[in-house]
């Protein structure tokens, strides 16, 4: 058996390399190299793949670009190629890689540094996949090759690979954890012993601080800086770091050691994020555990992170004392450089800096900031003075030299090879691990050779085939599902990758599954295919219905339109599919072709006027006996607020009917007032239909009608339209009867004390 050593041996990036076993070749991650500028050879020697003769397999350890960076290329050499990995990391695949292609663009526009690869790839790619649960063994080659993925704790889904070959096993460690991490457990140590190990060394010559006591270091430092007036900056990976500075702070937070402050949360982050509540199999007990309960651990109801759009970037550094998490970890670009430049200038602020710098990056210019007596740096395009306090705190998701060490020694190999290390990890690990095992240090371009005795046994599993709009979680069959609740898991997972969906739903009545898109009639069409197979999998109909149908319309046209044109006013949407807009255009061909392309991409009949044209009455004219939708809304609110009811809300449904719903505090505000109703509804052409009681909104309310003086013991409890409340002292005569009367005349409520 063989190992070429071809990318990420005396280096953190560009992992890759090549087992070749009898007849069998398999490629192990292929990764760019991060750190640097154009001058840098992003690729591992991809050369070497095609001089050794092509590949059967691809076979990835985890989804961090210094391990998947490169893998669009080797597909474009090898299409046919299989490649396996597990649904989490192919979920965070595809952000990643979308990410890269971003930054390539930024590069190629700004540096003239070439892409790498173009979009198509990535698409083609994904669609290549297979995946396998960890744990399970998979043949690739009858009687040759077998293979097992372990989780390896590090970030969400990443894997150690176990190869069990007719000359011997092979121990990968890929990228791994050892401490305990707020997101997933330390790395699963595997119960058979290999003969060789392959083990990552990043940290090879370091100890890490106490992890917890690093947590609490980091959330008192960041409640200091916001106490006193200032803001705090955390660059973070978007994959793994800044979950990990999100929950620790989140968790400090609600545990009531620091104060609650906001946390903003930008770029690539939040998708990740997004993607980590989608996968609780594979979180450790105590995320997964809170997931199950409670959804999304990042962004629930009562957490202080708060996603910000790109338009609201610009204003979070001019507004209140808060910690940013973003994107990217280096200050290589994204929306933490232009933080950085913000914030630094005052004292007041600070920069955390929580994991690894390439000390030519601006990260890694920012931290000698702090050492040296220079006190300006360029950061993009800015020239920015330093004047913020700066500090570093270890809460690395690598094992260090001690942890590498023992696991080398527990596995007991006969030789070990140390990789993903630059020299001098290597060589300060080197001499720890135990004697009887042969460590070595290859170089990129080296190769491997040793033969032991066969260690092949009986595969478990068989990898299962993922298109990048169907994610495996179906492929376990309808029989796994038990009730709406887990249907609505899988249809989450399902449709992840699928980027027109909004929202998913589940009308437990009609056992329907419901979709939620901006364009329902576009997306019928194209993705008729998988709305069907979704339904047949998951035995349940589906019900594609729209959301934010008018803002999606205007932001497509945005994007759309020619120079010099522009969107004047908010699309009109009509009941018989007709939008119609008011574009600022020259007549001819070009509004008969954006016309057309808006047509294609939405379903809808697109309509351009000018503005000033006939359209302005034409608005809020009913078509089909029904008015515009946001008319008709405008017209609700009018009304009923004209008869002393504060509508909170207004939207159109569509189960079991279309209608229009309002909602109040109450629905039982609207009693007395059904002839109101009526005509709301003969002018706007909906049915009206109240939304359920608001319960936070009317308890708010209800407290403002308390007077202060009242000690309340107990909090209200409500029960339908009556409210009980114990109190200290039971307030007397006209006192009691004001406050009652206010209840039962603004909420409609009995009170009780
Ligand atoms: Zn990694
Ligand atoms: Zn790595």
């Amino acid at each position: 058996m063989k190992i070429h050593f071809i990318g990420g041996a005396q280096e953190v990036g560009g992992s890759c390399s090549v087992v070749e076993v009898g007849s069998r070749r398999v490629l192990i991650d292929c990764g760019q190299r991060m750190g640097g500028g154009a001058e840098v050879d992003r690729l591992p020697d991809l050369q070497r793949v095609q001089e050794l003769g092509g590949l059967d397999a691809i076979l990835l350890t985890h989804a961090h670009a210094d391990h998947i960076g490169a893998l669009p290329l080797i597909h474009l050499a090898y299409p046919q190629v299989p490649l396996y990995t597990n649904e989490a990391t192919l979920a965070l695949m595809k952000i990643m890689l979308a990410d890269s292609l971003k930054i390539m663009q930024m590069r190629w526009l700004h540096e003239a540094e070439i892409p790498l690869y173009p979009e198509h790839a990535v698409t083609s790619m994904l669609g290549r996949v297979e995946v396998v649960r960890p744990g399970d063994t998979f043949d690739l080659g009858e009687g040759e090759l077998q293979a097992t993925f372990l989780l390896s704790g590090h970030v969400l889904g990443a894997c150690s690979l176990t190869l069990d070959t007719a000359e011997g096993r092979v121990f990968f460690t890929g990228d791994y954890s050892v401490d305990a991490q707020r997101t997933v457990d330390p790395i699963t140590v595997p119960t058979v012993r290999p003969h060789v190990v392959v083990t990552e060394a990043t940290y090879g010559n370091r100890l890490h601080a106490h992890r917890k006591a690093e947590e609490t270091r980091l959330a008192e430092a960041v409640a200091r800086v916001v106490g006193e007036g200032g803001k705090v900056l955390i660059p973070a990976f978007a994959l793994g770091r800044a979950q990990e500075v999100l929950l620790i702070l989140l968790s400090e937070q609600k545990a009531g050691r620091i104060p609650r402050f906001p946390i903003f949360v930008d770029g690539m982050v939040r998708n990740v994020c997004q993607i980590y509540s989608l996968f609780p199999e594979f979180l450790g007990e105590r995320l997964r555990k809170q997931v199950e309960r409670e959804g999304n651990p990042f962004f629930s109801e009562a957490s202080a992170a708060r996603a910000v759009s790109q338009t609201e970037r610009e204003s979070v550094p001019l507004g209140e004392p808060c910690c940013i998490v973003s994107s990217s970890g280096m200050l290589t670009g994204g929306p933490s450089q232009f933080y950085a430049a913000e914030l630094a200038s005052d004292a007041k602020n600070a920069i955390f800096i929580t994991g690894y710098q390439d000390e030519e990056s601006p990260g890694g210019k920012v931290l000698a900031l702090a050492e040296g007596t220079e006190r300006s740096l360029r950061l993009g395009d800015r020239l920015v003075q330093f004047a913020c306090q700066i500090a570093k705190y270890n809460l690395s998701a690598h094992a260090d030299a001690v942890q590498i060490s023992s696991l080398v020694a527990q596995l007991g190999p006969r030789q070990c090879y140390l990789v993903h290390g630059d020299e001098g990890a290597r060589a300060a690990l080197a001499p720890m691990i135990s004697q009887t095992t042969e460590t070595l240090l290859p170089r990129n371009g080296e190769v491997a050779e040793f033969a032991f005795a066969p260690s092949l046994g009986r595969a478990t599993a068989r990898p299962q085939r993922a298109t990048p709009v169907e994610l495996p979680a179906l492929q376990r069959g309808p029989k796994a599902v038990k009730h709406g609740h887990a249907i609505l898991n899988q249809a989450r997972k399902a449709v992840a990758l699928i980027e027109e969906v909004r929202q998913v739903g589940w009308r437990p009545e009609s056992q329907e599954l419901l979709l939620y898109v901006p364009f329902p009639k576009s997306f019928q069409e194209r993705r008729a295919a998988f709305v069907r197979e979704l339904g047949e999998r998951l035995g349940a109909g589906v019900v594609v219905l729209a959301k934010n149908t008018a803002g999606e319309l205007a932001e497509l046209v945005r994007r759309r339109l020619p120079l010099g044109a522009r969107l004047v006013k908010a699309p009109s949407l009509f009941p018989d599919g007709r939008a119609v807009l008011k574009v600022r255009l020259a007549d001819g061909p070009e509004r008969q072709r954006l016309a057309e392309v808006l047509r294609r991409e939405t379903g809808l009949v697109v309509e351009l006027e000018e503005p000033g044209e006939a359209g302005e009455a034409r608005e809020t004219v009913k078509a089909d006996g029904r008015m515009e939708l946001n008319a008709a809304y405008r017209r609700v609110r009018e009304v009923l607020g004209s008869a002393g009811l504060a509508v909170l809300r207004c939207g159109k449904k569509d189960s079991p009917q279309e209608h229009l719903e309002v909602g109040l505090l109450a629905p039982w505000l609207l009693e007395g007032h059904e002839q109101l109703l009526q005509a709301l509804e003969g002018e706007t052409g909906y049915p009206i239909r109240p939304a359920g009681a608001n319960l936070q909104a009317l308890e708010k309310r209800a407290r403002e009608l308390l007077p202060p003086a009242w000690q309340v013991l107990k909090p209200f409890q409500w029960s339908g339209r009556e409210a009980r409340l114990t109190v200290a002292r039971l307030p007397q005569g006209p006192e009691l009867e004001l406050v009652t009367r206010k209840f039962r005349e603004e909420l409609g409520v009995e009170l009780k004390i």
